[in-house]
């Protein structure tokens, strides 16, 4: 495991602090930091003046070179940008040429990228589903839909294999939504002239991603905002 120091400001007191920061796991040589990153254990800091417990945020990356063909999330939190180049020894592994690179801007986002390379899935094809899902609820009742979904695990209920969703509104946890993965398998085919278009560089890949691209597919020139 990689350390390095870096000084965090504390959001209360304003106290100043250098503590030790991980800015890269190599999760398929060091197993153990999956759960310390999906707790968030390890960016956990405390504040030496006034006890403040939080989590400190930096830019880190994580690998898993194995699991379903190895991928890599790199997070920059509150990241405006939409792709960044990874440099230095990551980038010359030739792995990721063919494996998803991802940028993330928060915990959260970084999670589900974990939670959907874990379960064999893609998360272009995910960022689909979630928009159509969230657009058919729209429909149906505008005022009690989730504004975000986030994927935690895929699953069998009653013999049938389904996707689970975290499901969000204001960033306040509504519950939990369980949908067929019939669906995703759908989504695989509505979105097909979409995936043939490689991404070169660590991309974020989500909701605007997706709808960006579905513009450009009904000929369209407007630009999303
Ligand atoms: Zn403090």
């Amino acid at each position: 495991m990689i350390t390095d120091e870096d000084v965090v400001v504390c959001p209360v007191c304003g106290h100043e602090q250098t503590i030790t920061i991980c800015p890269s796991v190599n999760v398929t040589t060091d197993p153990e930091m999956r759960e310390k990153v999906l707790t968030g254990e390890l960016f956990e800091f405390s504040c030496d003046e006034c006890s403040f417990a939080g989590y400190a945020g930096y830019p880190f990356v994580y690998e898993d070179k194995e699991t379903n063909g190895g991928f890599l999330i790199y997070l920059e939190p509150d990241c405006e940008d939409r792709e960044v180049g990874i440099e230095g020894d990551i980038a010359d592994q030739v792995i990721y040429h063919e494996r998803p690179m991802r940028l993330v801007a928060d915990m959260n986002a970084l999670k589900e990228k974990i939670f959907i390379f874990e379960a064999g899935l893609d998360d272009r094809v995910v960022e689909l589903f979630k928009v159509l899902t969230l657009a058919k609820m729209r429909d149906d009742d505008p005022e009690k839909i989730p504004d975000e979904l986030k994927f935690t695990k895929r699953d069998v209920v009653d013999g049938e294999e389904v996707l689970v969703f975290t499901a969000f509104r204001d960033e306040e946890l509504m519950g939990t939504l369980e949908l067929p993965y019939a669906l995703y398998q759908t989504c695989v085919l509505t979105g097909e002239p979409i995936w043939d278009v490689p991404i070169t560089e660590c991309a974020a890949v989500d909701s605007k991603w997706i709808l960006e691209r579905l513009g450009d597919q009904d000929g369209s020139d407007e630009e999303t905002v």
